[in-house]
């Protein structure tokens, strides 16, 4: 069985099959990576601490597709509060976001008494 294989089934089970990101009611579709991979496939990507499940509409916005503007700030609204694209220079929304998720799973995982690191 892959790594990805592995960390997409934890995730997903993690999430008990929901969208992790924050006012979605969606189930979960895929696994997104919250730092992303970037070209060539970054391995240190690929850990349980830096994937969750997601829809696919979240799981694009965590890739940092604007795939509709109004959208995109409600999405980013939830996680970073609003006028968020105010405070946070463009150059810095990646990173904000990334961070947010990754903070925002590890409370998640927490609170259902799961501990990352012993994943
Ligand atoms: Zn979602």
């Amino acid at each position: 069985m892959s790594l990805r294989t592995v960390l997409r089934a934890q995730a997903r089970e993690l999430a008990g099959d929901h969208c992790c990101w924050p006012g979605c009611t969606s189930a979960g579709a895929e696994l997104a990576h919250l730092h992303s991979v970037g070209m060539g496939g970054r391995k240190a990507a690929d850990v349980i601490t830096n994937v969750a499940w997601m829809c696919r509409k979240h799981a694009r916005m965590t890739d940092g597709m604007q795939e509709n503007w109004p959208d995109f700030k409600q999405g980013h609204n939830a996680l970073l509060g609003e006028g968020w694209e105010e405070r946070i220079p463009m150059s810095g929304w990646a990173w904000a976001r990334a961070e947010a998720l990754t903070r925002l799973v590890a409370e998640r995982r927490r609170a259902l008494g799961f501990d990352e690191r012993a994943l």
